[in-house]
């Protein structure tokens, strides 16, 4: 149960990409049993102070718009792992999600200059925005072939492989990876009893 920020990093998310973690909102357990994460207002929360995109929930939750995001999101995830750059329809649908006014506001520290971007107005348009913005940092500033996708079929995790020779193929090795090490092995085993 996600109710900390503690418990929302352990449970594999707060990674790098704000639009990856939202993804990964609707989780399955590998079995077949999924839960949606974005019900839940702990785990929201969490994600907002993660990603710096609010200090608390903004009240009245849009679900629908969430989930409607969610969904597109996952598509490019998939197309993404599969090789496929998203397409003219994608960066519609990206760039409306972009479209909400934000003014740029320049501070002074120690070793420089640092520019953030401000909503005009915060609240749930800002953050969904945000969350489109992280994606579009994704294919403007990283490798867009990092983004994977677990290969066990009951995972589906969408991920940012940054091992060295991009051969990650698994959320978690010890958890789906052994998985598939475990079936393979009980494959063979049936194989060599059948001879
Ligand atoms: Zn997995």
């Amino acid at each position: 149960m996600i109710r900390t920020l503690q418990d929302y990093r352990q449970s594999g998310f707060g990674g790098q990409f704000a639009w990856l973690d939202f993804v990964n909102s609707q989780e399955r357990d590998g079995f077949g049993c999924l839960t949606d994460h974005l019900r839940n207002p702990l785990w929201l929360a969490n994600f907002l102070r993660h990603f710096h995109l609010a200090d608390s929930l903004p009240p009245s939750v849009p679900l629908r718009a969430l989930g409607d995001l969610r969904e597109f999101l996952r598509g490019v995830a998939e197309n993404l792992a599969a090789g496929r750059t998203p397409g003219a329809s994608d960066l519609r649908t990206l760039n409306a999600a972009l479209m909400v006014p934000a003014r740029q506001k320049l501070f002074q520290h120690q070793n420089g200059f640092r520019a953030e971007l401000f909503p005009v107005r915060s609240g749930w348009p800002w953050i969904l925005s945000r969350i489109a913005a992280s994606l579009a940092d994704t294919l403007t500033r990283y490798d867009r072939e990092r983004v994977k996708i677990c290969a066990n079929d009951g995972c589906r995790w969408a991920y940012y492989d940054v091992t060295k020779g991009s051969t990650r193929r698994w959320c978690n090795d010890r958890t789906c990876g052994n998985r598939d090490r475990v079936r393979r092995a009980r494959a063979a085993a049936k194989r060599r009893n059948l001879r």
